[in-house]
């Protein structure tokens, strides 16, 4: 037997009613906001996301799935979106653009990670691109979306965490301070940490090994080594989010995994996801977009995991919904008029189904249970004889007569009719 690949998932129809319900939910918000849907590939050259991601990060030290193209050149399969929309923004001169550039998408990423609840090689996210506006009142505008969306959708124990990262000169002049503390517990530290000390030192702030958070209680903040420019954007921010009533928790720990941000960068965790709480995270990343060979563009924006909402999603919150009527024709004449029937109904707006399985009355109606419909459209050879049908109502099983020519505009009253 052919199986799946460990870390992929196939979704039933069980569960696709919620996967919709998080999708539409996901668009109708971002349409809200003024941000249009963009569909890049799934593939590109891999330079991109090694050259936009950061060569010393997590997803690019081990987690792309990267292979060579038939003429040698190397592909990755994308492990996240930004890089490809940053991409398209400068291959397509979007900054020429004088209208506001707000891109949502959604669909799958790869990366080769230990798959467990929650983390898979194959996942989807939902995300927003906003470029050109260094505003904080942007970086208020993606957070307000992100919040409001997953508060729609009813998300229990939710926290928005939120810090400053500065700019790369604020890094640059915070780092060495960091550095020379880190070498002082580098004892403490997880192997991990130890060898980031020099390449991402940043990071050991955000590990989560226990032992490293002690060791690092101490260490010196970024935010003290922060210039009076990128206190001020972070604050307007801050105060943004406090005149929408949006909450959130400073957490002067939270670095991201990307090396592309700057100033600010958030998160939002889930106290009912366990190990995997994050349920999304993002920031500015004012440099991205020249760093690519763009001109110099501001942007922000925030990527959600679509398969941590679904562990989240309440049970009740989307039930499929199989057709309302079914179609119970039995014998050789009635199973031909029942069949156009069907496709009558259908053609008329009413969801309808048959199972060509079935060939008697019993049979029919017991599948017309299985599928919870409303109605049953009963005709037999008898009835068709004398252009009649029944109609049974299969919650409370009363039945009532009416001619073959009625059933459609009498059910499309019945179902349809607000
Ligand atoms: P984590 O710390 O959980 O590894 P991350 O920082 O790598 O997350 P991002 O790259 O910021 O995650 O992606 C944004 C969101 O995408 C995450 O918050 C999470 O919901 C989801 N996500 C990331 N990796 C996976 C995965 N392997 N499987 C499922 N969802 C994922
Ligand atoms: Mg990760």
């Amino acid at each position: 037997m052919i199986k799946a690949i460990k870390g992929v998932k196939d979704l039933l129809p069980e569960e696709t009613p919620r996967w919709r319900l998080i999708e539409e939910t996901a668009r109708r918000w971002a349409l809200r906001y003024g941000f249009q849907e963009v569909r890049v590939p799934i593939f590109e050259t891999t330079t991109l996301f090694a050259r936009s991601i950061g060569a010393t990060t997590d997803i690019v030290e081990k987690e792309m799935y990267t292979f060579p193209d038939r003429d040698g050149s190397s592909l990755t399969l994308r492990p996240e979106r930004t890089a490809g929309a940053v991409r398209a923004f400068i291959e397509h001169n979007r900054a020429a653009d004088p209208r506001p550039q707000k891109f949502c998408y959604l669909g799958p990423m790869f990366r080769h990670e230990r798959p467990q609840a929650g983390r898979l090689r194959q996942f989807h996210q939902f995300g927003v691109e906003s470029f050109g506006m260094s505003d904080p009142r942007a970086d208020v505008e993606v957070l307000s979306l992100l919040w409001r969306m997953l508060y729609d959708l009813s998300l229990p124990g939710l926290t928005l965490e939120l810090n400053n990262l500065g700019y790369a000169e604020d890094r640059a002049r915070y780092k060495p301070t960091l550095v020379t503390y880190l070498k002082g517990v580098e004892a403490q530290l997880c192997s991990n940490c130890r060898r980031r000390i020099d390449a991402n030192p940043l990071r050991v702030l955000d590990c989560k090994v226990p032992e490293c958070r002690t060791a690092t209680d101490g260490a010196p903040r970024l935010a003290d080594a922060l210039s009076p420019e990128a206190r001020a954007h972070f604050d307007r921010v801050t105060s943004g989010l406090q005149a929408l009533g949006i909450p959130f928790h400073l957490n002067h720990r939270l670095v991201r995994g990307l090396d592309y941000y700057c100033l600010t960068a958030f998160e939002v965790t889930c106290s009912h996801l366990g190990a995997q709480n994050a349920v999304g995270a993002g920031g500015r990343y004012d440099g991205l977009v020249e760093q690519l060979g763009g001109p110099v563009v501001p942007a922000v924006g925030f990527a959600v995991g679509l398969e941590r909402i679904a562990l989240m999603l309440p049970e009740e919150s989307a039930i499929g919904a199989t057709p309302r009527v079914y179609v119970a024709a039995f014998g050789t004449a009635a199973a031909a008029v029942g069949f156009t029937l069907l496709d009558e109904l259908r053609r008329t707006g009413v969801p309808a189904d048959m199972d060509f399985r079935a060939a008697s009355l019993k049979a029919h109606l017991r599948q017309a249970d299985r599928l919870r419909s409303l109605y049953a459209v009963i005709l037999g050879d008898d009835e068709v004889a004398q252009g009649r049908v029944t109609i049974r109502n299969m919650q409370t099983k009363a039945q009532e007569e009416i001619t073959l020519s009625e059933v459609s505009s009498t059910l499309q009253t019945r179902l349809l009719t607000p």
